[in-house]
């Protein structure tokens, strides 16, 4: 089994970029990533803040550029989940879903999943009406009625984005101020193809086959309502994808890694950075900025220890 001097774990953003500069500076990179190269940004429609795309970039092209980058300076991937990571004897052995790997330094990238509303029905139709992705399933809704739940910046920019198809589109959010920027407001307020149904809550999807509708609580009023729609994109945030570190590094309340702001981690080699990270602005140019870090001080530990 080869010791790689770098395992990274996770192929976004920050994923990415961290294996751009370790394999530079010539040590030997692994990165490890259990879907696909871009990680969430692979899934969204535009990215319109990172700087030197003045027109934006699609998700999967700038994702795309990020994986041949990194793989012209030699970076390894591999695409599959990884388990467990336990340090024995000062090295690192990371168990994946087909194969074991070893490493003498590691950088966590997983990034983060969205979440579910975790309600009834929801399971049941996702696939069949019920979806957390606009760029893979908008076009199944041409001139089709659907609804976003969710007020921050996703939700905003995916509905813009789901208009291309749909015929009337609601955003569903359970407070009466968005969360979003205020460009993504501004432009959704200006839509005339979206509506907003304020201080209101999903309690259930329903349909037999498909998304037929919902049940609606207004959460000020109590008042319930049913909608009929086509369709239902949940855009509600998300949560880390550290399953596989419990018990390996500190994690704080809600399951992030705990990093000083040199993005060191409770274990000596291995460094956190991106959405991962506990108090990350979760941007793609900061994850891009934390992969950087992370992989200078990988280099520091790789070269000293
Ligand atoms: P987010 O900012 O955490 O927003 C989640 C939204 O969902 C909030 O409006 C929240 O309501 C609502 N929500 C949370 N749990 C809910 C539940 N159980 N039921 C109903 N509604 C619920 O998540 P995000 O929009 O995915 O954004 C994540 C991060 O990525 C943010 O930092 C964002 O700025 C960034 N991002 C940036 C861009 C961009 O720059 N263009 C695009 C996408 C994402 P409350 O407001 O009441 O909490």
């Amino acid at each position: 089994m080869p010791l790689y001097d770098v395992i990274i774990i996770g192929g976004g953003g920050a994923g990415l970029t961290a294996a751009i500069y370790t394999s530079r500076a010539k040590l030997s990179t692994l990165l490890i990533e259990k879907l696909a190269p871009g990680g969430q940004i692979a899934l969204t429609d535009v990215v319109e803040n990172y700087p030197g795309f003045p027109e934006g970039i699609t998700g999967p092209e700038i994702s795309q550029r990020m994986e041949e980058q990194a793989k012209r300076y030699g970076t390894a991937i591999q695409y599959q989940e990884v388990q467990s990571v336990a340090k024995k004897n000062g090295i690192f052995e990371i168990r994946g879903m087909q194969e074991n790997f070893q490493a003498k330094s590691i950088i966590l990238a997983a990034g983060a999943s969205f979440r579910m509303l975790g309600v009834p029905g929801e399971k049941e139709l996702t696939g069949r009406g019920v979806s957390y992705c606009a760029t893979c399933d908008g076009a199944f809704f041409k001139e089709k009625e659907i609804v976003v739940v969710g007020g921050g910046d996703s939700a905003l920019q995916e509905g813009l984005f789901l208009t291309r198809f749909a015929s009337k589109l609601t955003v569903i959010h359970r407070r009466d101020k968005l969360r979003a920027s205020p460009i993504l407001q501004e432009r959704a307020k200006n839509n005339p193809k979206i509506n907003f149904l304020w201080d209101t809550v999903v309690q259930k999807i329903h349909g037999a086959k498909k998304v037929e509708g919902l049940s609606l609580e207004n959460v000020k009023n109590k008042e319930t309502r049913n909608f009929p729609v086509d369709g239902v994109f949940v855009f509600i945030g998300h949560d880390p994808n550290t399953a596989f570190l419990k018990g390996f590094v500190e994690l704080d309340e809600k399951g992030y890694v705990k990093a000083s702001s040199d993005l060191k981690t409770s274990v000596p080699g291995v460094f956190a950075a991106g959405e991962i990270r506990a108090g990350a602005t979760k941007q793609l140019v900061s994850a891009c900025g934390e992969g950087c870090e992370a992989a200078l001080a990988a280099q520091e530990y790789v070269e000293h220890s």
